[in-house]
């Protein structure tokens, strides 16, 4: 049997630099809109079946040149991440966590056979990438550097099958905070008529695939005065997440009064969300203490309404990267409108502004902790 050479693997020691001879200006902070500005320059990787892992590039950002039967085109051979850097108080630039978005893609590319790469080496690249670009991390607490690490195929086939050849890139866009204002609560509608993941599907990947037909029950949610969809499975309504988020739920049991934090199980029809996995631990680490109980387990819209009528529902709040923690004020299920707990005028419960004082802490470096990559 003959036995594959290896084929050289992500090499961050080759990377080559072509720095920009325009420089872009860096708008003020009330003018960045999420994800529409990017920073001066980008970092590539070619693959090829033959030849592994080319040496990686950071050139000015920049138009990509590809043939319109390039396979990502035709076939989604597309997978991204989402992560953040952030500067400290000393102008320190910190990532959150990048070794689990390195993890998460690829299983990802690994899902839609795209080539696996080592995630120190892309961690080591991204490092050089945003110290370039340093200029465009504000430096104002709750603004950010958004990173979106991207893999496509680039065969030029329309033959259906493995991409002989792939492009990793990294952009980077400067974001302000999510609530501008402070939090704000938002309202769900939840989404029975469309399923985002089923079992054995691949909505705990971050494919590109499984986004675009999230748009229009989103757009539905929207038309109906919601802020987000509330995306439920199967005929028992469990609740799955909030749009592009992971859902929390905080419940007291009714006989004991037992307070229980959660969130649905990584079953395969979940993104395994970074936040959701901090949440989870800071939870364990902070909560059980206080006496809470903390479970990764199903729960339906039913048990969410019962518990809504008996006052036993304590707070509803999403997951993510780009909020940290969004609270929920209402979710409209069926013809019902579930209250989710808080008091008026309130804006968020008191876990979900704890959770995200504690997130913020470690990200932006108030708080000195493992999860946080000084570069
Ligand atoms: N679920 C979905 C479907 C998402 O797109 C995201 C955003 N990546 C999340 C959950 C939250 O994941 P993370 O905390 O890693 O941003």
């Amino acid at each position: 049997v003959a036995t594959e050479p290896t084929l050289p693997g992500l090499d961050s020691s080759k990377l080559t630099v072509t720095k920009t001879t325009t420089p872009k200006d860096i708008l003020s902070s009330d003018e960045l809109v999420f994800g529409r500005t990017f920073t001066d320059h980008m970092l590539s990787i070619e693959w090829t079946a033959a030849d592994g892992w080319l040496a990686p590039r950071i050139t000015p950002y920049q138009n990509l040149s590809l043939d319109p039967a390039t396979c990502v085109f035709h076939y989604a051979f597309e997978c991204f991440e989402g992560m953040k850097a952030y500067k400290d108080p000393n102008g320190k630039i910190r990532l959150f966590r990048p070794d689990k978005n390195m993890e998460r893609m690829n299983k990802s590319t690994a899902r839609i056979a795209l080539p696996q790469f080592d995630g120190n080496a892309l961690i080591d690249l991204i490092s050089k990438f945003v110290k370039l670009d340093e200029r465009f991390i504000p430096s104002t607490r709750g603004y950010s550097l958004y990173i979106r690490p991207t893999m496509i195929g680039t065969q030029r086939t329309l033959g259906v099958g493995p991409p002989g050849s792939a492009l990793l890139y990294v952009i980077a866009s400067p974001v302000g905070p999510y609530y501008p204002t402070g939090f704000k609560a938002i309202s769900l509608q939840a989404t029975d008529y469309a399923v985002r993941a089923w079992p054995g599907g691949v909505g705990d990947k971050k494919l590109g695939a499984n986004y675009a037909p999230c748009i229009v029950p989103q757009m539905t949610a929207a038309r109906k005065g919601f802020h987000q969809n509330l995306w439920l499975f199967g005929e028992e309504e469990y609740v799955t997440e909030v749009g592009t988020m992971n859902f929390f739920v905080a419940i007291k049991d009714k006989e004991t009064g037992q307070k229980e934090l959660i969130t649905a199980p990584l079953d395969g029809t979940i993104l395994e969300g970074v936040t959701r996995d901090s949440v989870l631990s800071l939870a364990r680490e902070r909560l059980i203490p206080e006496g809470w109980k903390v479970s990764e387990r199903k729960c339906t819209m039913k048990e969410i309404a019962s518990a809504s009528e008996e006052g036993r529902l304590l707070e509803v709040f999403g997951a993510g990267t780009a909020a940290v923690v969004s609270p929920v004020r209402n979710i409209g299920w069926r013809d019902r409108m579930i209250d989710c707990g808080l008091k008026e005028g309130e804006e968020a419960g008191e876990l979900a502004a704890r959770m995200k004082d504690w997130i913020e802490g470690i990200q932006y470096g108030d708080e000195s902790h493992p999860w946080a990559l000084t570069i």
